[in-house]
């Protein structure tokens, strides 16, 4: 058992965890982050980030493009699978970038590191936590007072905290497959990498996308219902197949991850000691399932508090945390418009609505995936602290 006792120990060194991290860089705290994995890691998603993602995270492009694939995306490609595409495009500044997550996640832990000196505890499962006086002590090694979850959908800090998940939740399941082209497949793809495009399922439940990085392609279809998603995503890879989108040589076993949509959440968010965030919490976009940007708000609005704290972690001091995430992302269990359509009227809507450029432009990719009204959150420089 190591002497040291941790202010700040993070499960999970995705993109909440290290931006956690990263964000307290200057408040003398001594932070460590607890990972299964060794970076860099792969994840499943699809690696589309939007302006504000990166300015939030302050990431110099520049610097990063210089060895990490960063692919700006100019436009959108829409519609409902099948049926007539429409086209946004956008000339002056990137609408968004595409990333590798293998690559992204990487940079941001080591950025974490070298910033916030944080230690990274790579390689180990995290399997328990017990108060032992005013600490908790991890896996019966790593002491620390405070402890976050951010072990994304199945985060165990979470589970530690007596939740049941997977039981009860609303989730969204998605498959994806990511993979260089040949030479050959690259030239012949008619894939724009700067337009990727998106593909409403009929019944709105879900969509499917082709995002071009370069040379690589990422193919994936995600459904709020998961019922026999295996066989909507092999209906889905055919069709685009045989529509020419994909080559035929693409991999035919997906892969597939879960997470959950806000409005759907019902996780705890935080106790004595303990908080949560990114995914852990469950605070996907409801209309685009956008996770990393709620994941990396919700790491600078806990790192604000964190600051505020000034070592008083008890759950009445953390609970502005939640005041906080519910003022930027709206009230937890709240209904939106669509719940209270009947799914025909959903249906027929969409239809027609899904082929006008009016509505693909200003609602699909501007509100539901832009998030175009929602300027990017401020405050992820937070004046510098003495240590407690
Ligand atoms: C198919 C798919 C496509 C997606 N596409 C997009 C997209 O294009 N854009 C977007 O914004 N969002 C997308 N998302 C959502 C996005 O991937 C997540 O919201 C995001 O990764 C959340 O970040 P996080 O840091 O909270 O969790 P994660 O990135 O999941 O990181 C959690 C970390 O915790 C670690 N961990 C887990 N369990 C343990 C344990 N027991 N002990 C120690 N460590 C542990 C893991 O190894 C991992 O490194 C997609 C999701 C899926 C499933």
């Amino acid at each position: 058992m190591s002497a040291e006792i941790f202010d700040v120990l993070i499960v999970g060194g995705g993109p909440a965890g290290s931006t956690l991290a990263w964000t307290l860089r200057d408040q003398g705290l001594n932070i460590a982050i607890l990972d299964k994995a060794t970076f860099p890691r792969d994840k499943i998603c699809a690696g589309w980030v939007t302006p504000a993602v990166m300015q939030e995270l302050e990431l110099d492009l520049a610097d990063y493009q210089k060895a990490h694939t960063l692919q700006p995306i100019f436009g959108f490609r829409v519609s409902q699978i099948g049926k007539r595409e429409v086209e946004t495009r956008y000339s002056d500044t990137p609408a968004s970038y595409s990333i590798r997550r293998c690559e992204f996640d990487h940079y941001l832990l080591e950025r974490a590191r070298d910033t916030a000196g944080a230690e990274l505890i790579l390689g180990e499962k995290f399997k328990t936590m017990e108060k032992v006086s005013d600490y908790w002590l991890v896996n019966g090694t790593h002491k620390a007072r405070l402890v976050i979850g951010a072990g994304g959908h199945f985060c165990p800090v979470v589970r530690a905290m007596g939740a049941k998940l997977g039981n009860s939740e609303t989730i969204v399941a998605a498959q994806e497959i990511e993979f260089e082209m040949t030479a050959e497949q690259a030239a012949a793809s008619p894939i724009e990498a700067d337009v990727p495009e998106l593909f409403f399922c009929e019944d709105l439940l879900g969509y499917g996308w082709v995002v071009r990085k370069g040379n690589f392609l990422n193919v994936g279809l995600g459904r709020e219902d998961n019922h026999k998603l295996s066989e909507h995503v092999a209906k889905f890879r055919q069709q685009l197949v045989d529509s020419g989108k994909i080559p035929a040589e693409t991999p035919l076993k997906f892969h597939g991850h879960a997470y959950i949509l806000y409005p759907r959440a019902t996780r705890p968010l935080l106790k004595d000691g303990v908080m949560i965030i990114g995914d852990a919490a469950g605070l996907a976009y409801p209309e685009s399932g956008e996770g990393i940007r709620p994941a990396v708000e919700s790491a600078i609005l806990a790192a604000q508090i964190i600051s505020q704290a000034e070592g008083d972690y008890s759950q009445t001091t953390l609970q502005a945390y939640q005041q906080k995430l519910e003022a930027r992302l709206g009230k937890r269990g709240a209904k939106e418009l669509m719940d209270f359509l009947p799914s025909w009227l959903k249906q027929s809507l969409a239809g027609a609505l899904l082929t006008t450029h009016w509505f693909v432009r200003n609602y699909v990719v501007e509100r539901w995936f832009l998030h175009s009204d929602q300027a990017p959150l401020a405050g992820s420089t937070i004046p510098s602290n003495t240590p407690h």
